[in-house]
């Protein structure tokens, strides 16, 4: 099937980035009840910062308690300001436990967005964008 042909997937939400955040977003949409997503990571693997960091002494600058998702603890940090391989696998673990990992695509940078309709609620510091249609580019 060419690409003229091929029928496109229809994916209710895009997330951009398996980072902590774009991981944090699609662990609490799961959390909602909506598995219609998938996140898009241009890198080989998850973690943004904790898996593109590792010089000697990369470690969390705030106390790693404080520094970790709310709805996951950890009681098993080594210390106050944990090192970077600690912090990666840790998102790697609750992205796991929480099934999110069969979302991300990875090695799929997004290129360009085309917004079909902005809605503003102004006062309220909310923003919607809907997303019309993405290119995603395989590397
Ligand atoms: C050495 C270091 C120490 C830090 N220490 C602290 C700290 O102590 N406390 C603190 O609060 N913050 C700290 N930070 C900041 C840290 O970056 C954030 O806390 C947090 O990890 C950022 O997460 P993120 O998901 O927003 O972004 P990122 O971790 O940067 O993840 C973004 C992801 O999106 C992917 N991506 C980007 N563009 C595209 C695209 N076009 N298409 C597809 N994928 C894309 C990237 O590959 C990446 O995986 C530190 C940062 C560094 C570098």
């Amino acid at each position: 099937m060419d690409s003229d042909t091929a029928e496109a997937e229809r994916i209710r939400i895009v997330i951009i980035g398996a980072g902590f955040a774009g991981l944090g977003m699609a662990i609490r949409l799961k959390q909602s009840g909506i598995d219609d997503f998938v996140i898009l990571e241009r890198a080989e693997d998850v973690g943004g910062t904790w898996r593109d960091n590792s010089y000697p002494g990369c470690a969390v600058d705030v106390q790693s308690h404080l520094y970790s998702f709310s709805f996951a603890p950890n009681p098993d940090w080594s210390s106050v300001y944990s090192p970077q391989a600690e912090i990666w696998a840790y998102i790697r673990r609750v992205s796991e436990a929480h099934d999110v990992l069969r979302h991300v695509g990875e090695r799929i940078a997004l290129l360009h967005v085309h917004l079909h309709r902005t809605a503003l609620h102004h006062g309220e510091r909310l923003q919607v964008l809907e997303v019309e249609g993405v290119i995603i580019c395989w590397h």
